[in-house]
C-alpha cells in the first residue's frame, strides 16, 4: 500500500469533496512506489486520513474514489453502480419504452472519476479515462451485470480512444462480459437511431443532447434547418419530426453523413426533405449568404481540451457564430453549443456576444442549455459541467 502525504494546508479541496488531487500538493510518498492505476491513500501533513483513490501519472496525481477507508472490491463497485442506477430509475430512464439509451455513469458527476457507462438497449458500453478504471474493468462489468441483471446482455469496453496509456498497455476494444452485435437500433424520445459503439465516436451516440434535440423539434415547424457538425444526425431527425420544411446536415466526416442519412431513413420515408453534405463546416458557414436558413445548429467538437487551447478555441466559436448570426434569415433561431471543458459559460457567452456585435444584428437569448439530466453535475466538482448551449433569436 502507498500513502501520499500532502504539503501543509493543501487538503482544502479534498475536504470539500473535490475528486482530483494535483501533483503540486504532494509533500512525500510512503510505502511502495506507486504505479499508474494503483489504489493509494492520501493523508494531510498531520497524517490525518483524507481519501483513497487511483494513482495517475500526470498533473492529476490521484482520482478519489472514497473519503473513507473502505475496500474497493466487487461489493464496493456494486454499491456505487447501484447508486447511479437508482438515480436513473428516479429519472424514469431504466424502464422506458420511448428512450432506450441513457448514461448510467457520468464519471466525476457520479463520484466515479474516469468512468463512463452508456446503456444502449441491452448493452452497456464502458469507457475508462484513467488506468485505475481500466484495470478494474472486469469487476465494474460484473457490478453492472449484478445491478442490472437481465436488463443487460453484454458489456463492451471502448477504452482504446480514451485511455491515456492505451498504446503502452495495448488496449483493445471488445466485449468483456457476454456477447451481442456491435450495433443496435435504440430509441430516443420515440425516434430511432442506429448506434455502432465499435466504430462510433465517444460510445457511439451523443446522449447528452437529448433534451436539446427535443427543443429543436419544438421550433422546427415550417423552417429551413441547417445542422452543422451533425455526426449521426440527431438534431436533423428531430427537426424533421418537428415538421421542418428542409434539413441540411453538414459534417466533415463522410461516415457521419452516411450515418445521418441512414438515421433519417430509419424514421421517415425516402422522400424526407433532407440532404447530407460532407464538407468542413467552417467553409460551409463562410458561404451562407444566399441560403437564408431559419434555424441553425452549431454543435462542434471540443475545440479546447486544455486550458492552453482556450484562446484559439474562443476564436473558433466566434468565427462560426459570426457566420451563422450574420446570415441567418430574419427571425431566425440559432442553437449554439460548446462542449469544451476548458471554456466556461461566461467565456462562451462572450464569444457569442462578440459575434453578434460584429454581425450587427439584434440578438436575444431565449434559452440557456446544458447536458441532459443523466449527465449530472457534481456540485463539489464543477468540471463535470461541460456542455453549454444558448438558443438565440436573431431579429
Ligand atoms: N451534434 C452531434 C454531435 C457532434 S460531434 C450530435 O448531436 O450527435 C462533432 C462532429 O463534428 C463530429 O461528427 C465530427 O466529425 C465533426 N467535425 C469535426 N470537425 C469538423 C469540421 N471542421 N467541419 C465539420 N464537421 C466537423
Amino acid at each position: 500500500m502507498t500513502n501520499i502525504i500532502l504539503k501543509k494546508d493543501k487538503e482544502q479541496s479534498l475536504k470539500r469533496f473535490h475528486l482530483w488531487l494535483f501533483s503540486g500538493a504532494i509533500q512525500s510518498v510512503e510505502g511502495d512506489d506507486p504505479q499508474d492505476g494503483d489504489i493509494v491513500d492520501v493523508y494531510n501533513s498531520s497524517k490525518e486520513f483524507l481519501a483513497r483513490g487511483f494513482c495517475s501519472l500526470g498533473s492529476i496525481a490521484v482520482r478519489v474514489l472514497t473519503f473513507s477507508k473502505e475496500e474497493i472490491d466487487l461489493s464496493w463497485w456494486i454499491g456505487k453502480i447501484n447508486v447511479a442506477y437508482q438515480m436513473r430509475k428516479a429519472l424514469e430512464l431504466t424502464n422506458n419504452q420511448t428512450t432506450t439509451c441513457y448514461r448510467l455513469v457520468h464519471g466525476e458527476g457520479d463520484f466515479l472519476p474516469g468512468l463512463v457507462v452508456d446503456i444502449y438497449d441491452k448493452v452497456a458500453v464502458i469507457q475508462a479515462h484513467c488506468t485505475g478504471i481500466y484495470i478494474a474493468r472486469d469487476t465494474i462489468a460484473q457490478a453492472i451485470k449484478d445491478v442490472m441483471q437481465d436488463k443487460i446482455e453484454a458489456v463492451y469496453d471502448k477504452s482504446r480512444g480514451t485511455m491515456p496509456s492505451a498504446a503502452e498497455m495495448d488496449v483493445q476494444d471488445g466485449f468483456i462480459l457476454g456477447e451481442s452485435n456491435i450495433e443496435a437500433v435504440v430509441k430516443e424520445n420515440n425516434l430511432k437511431f442506429n448506434v455502432n459503439w465499435h466504430e462510433g465516436q465517444k460510445t457511439g451516440f451523443f446522449i447528452d443532447q437529448r433534451d436539446n434535440r427535443e427543443l429543436v423539434k419544438r421550433y422546427a415547424r415550417g423552417k429551413r434547418v441547417l445542422n452543422t457538425f451533425c455526426y449521426t444526425g440527431g438534431f436533423s431527425v428531430y427537426a424533421l419530426e418537428g415538421g421542418a420544411k428542409e434539413v441540411v446536415s453538414v459534417d466533415s466526416s463522410s461516415k457521419a453523413i452516411e450515418l445521418s442519412c441512414k438515421n433519417v431513413e430509419l424514421n421517415f420515408n425516402a422522400d424526407a426533405p433532407h440532404i447530407g453534405i460532407t464538407i468542413d463546416a467552417f467553409d460551409y458557414l463562410k458561404d451562407l449568404e444566399n441560403q437564408k436558413f431559419d434555424l441553425i445548429i452549431l454543435d462542434p467538437p471540443a475545440f479546447a481540451k486544455h486550458q492552453k487551447a482556450a484562446q484559439n478555441a474562443l476564436k473558433g466559436y466566434k468565427r462560426i457564430n459570426l457566420n451563422a448570426i450574420k446570415n441567418i434569415a430574419p427571425g431566425g433561431i440559432l442553437f449554439t453549443f460548446s462542449c469544451s471543458q476548458a471554456i466556461d459559460k461566461e467565456q462562451f457567452r462572450n464569444a457569442v456576444f462578440s459575434a453578434a456585435a460584429i454581425a450587427g444584428r439584434k440578438v436575444r437569448i431565449l434559452h440557456f442549455l446544458s447536458q441532459a439530466e443523466d449527465h449530472p453535475v457534481n456540485i463539489y466538482h464543477p468540471e463535470s459541467e461541460y456542455l453549454k448551449g444558448l438558443v438565440v433569436y436573431v431579429e
